[in-house]
């Protein structure tokens, strides 16, 4: 089934893209006028200092279907995107880089699976170019670490380009964490998720904005958003003060060498270990704690059947 006017929302978040800003939109614009279905590009402004804003206000006053959300400052790319979200209509939304790393073409292909049935249709990079080795190795350090750590199965080498149908984004916007780690977020909230594979691009223009500090922030809230591993580790760290403890005091006990040290050296492992599983037992509660603080739903009902038309709008 292929509707003819279907709205799709392309999110952009900018940071400071002057170089390259007007030859994605016009790239962009140059696609979608070439597609059955109607589009709106909506630019996030991140809190950019150059002309960013400038160049994206002079195509706006040529073509009405782009539209721009400004932040007060920069509050960062994941904050971009869910602020973009939150302005979108169309049935579908893509989410996208604005230096053309994510290649327009792929769309088709995403609106196809969408097509299809699934909800989400994430691009799978199975080639990156223009990236430094640095940036590589870490990415793909971080979501291997990443995948054993965290509670939820993130697809590997998948960033922020993706379609989403209208009721994976409205799930998408119940959450409210303080530093949301969108990717992670997408795969949390479940749903019919498929992929597709592409060529990540070279940047059009301009630099990278992701500078290693914003790598790693990115990468801990990534953590601690979905993992409570970290603070279980004092748990498992306890356990080699304890069992030396043990050895110690049965090596006291049968050398009977009860020298000042010997029973100095048992004490302090032993205290150093129920230490170490105090703060595990504290990690296990506040994890609890953070849970709460998280919000999120409890769970998602992604259909129900059977059910009598009274009992059909039950919120959760
Ligand atoms: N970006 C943003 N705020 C930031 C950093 C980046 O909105 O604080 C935007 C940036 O303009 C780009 C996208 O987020 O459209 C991804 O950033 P970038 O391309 O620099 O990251 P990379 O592709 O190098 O990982
Ligand atoms: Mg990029």
């Amino acid at each position: 089934m292929v509707i003819m006017d279907q709205l799709i929302s392309i999110v952009l978040p900018v940071f400071n893209e002057e170089a390259g800003i007007k030859a994605t939109i016009d790239t962009l614009l140059n696609y979608v006028e070439q597609q059955k279905e109607r589009y709106e590009l909506i630019f996030v402004d991140d809190g950019s200092k150059d002309d960013s804003v400038k160049i994206i206000e002079r195509s706006m006053q040529q073509n009405e279907n782009i539209k721009l959300v400004k932040f007060s400052r920069n509050f960062g790319h994941q904050l971009a995107i869910t602020a973009g979200l939150q302005y979108t209509t169309g049935e579908a939304v893509v989410v996208m880089d604005a230096d053309l790393q994510d290649p327009p073409e792929v769309i088709p292909e995403m609106i196809q699976k969408w097509h299809e049935g699934y909800d989400i249709v994430y691009g799978k990079r199975i080639k990156r170019d223009g990236e430094t080795i640095f940036k590589k190795i870490t990415a793909s350090a971080f979501y291997r670490i990443f995948k054993k750590m965290a509670t939820i199965d993130m697809p590997l080498d998948t960033g922020d380009f993706r379609l989403m149908n209208r009721r994976a984004v409205n799930q998408l916007l119940k959450l409210h964490e303080q530093d949301p780690f969108v990717r992670g977020q997408v795969t949390w909230i479940g749903f019919k998720q498929t992929s597709v594979m592409y060529h990540r691009q070279e940047r059009i223009a301009g630099e990278t904005k992701y500078p290693l500090s914003k790598m790693i922030k990115l990468a801990l809230d990534g953590i601690t958003s979905f993992s409570m591993k970290p603070l279980q580790f004092a748990n498992i760290f306890s356990v080699v003060p304890i069992v030396s403890g043990i050895f110690s005091l049965g090596y006291l006990l049968i050398s009977r060498n009860y020298s000042l040290s010997s029973i100095g050296i048992t004490i302090l492992l032993f205290t150093l270990g129920l230490l170490l599983l105090s703060v595990g037992i504290l990690g296990s509660y506040l994890g609890r704690v953070l849970e709460q603080v998280n919000d999120r739903p409890r769970f998602i009902v992604s259909e129900t059947e059977g059910f009598q038309e009274r009992n059909k709008g039950i919120r959760h």
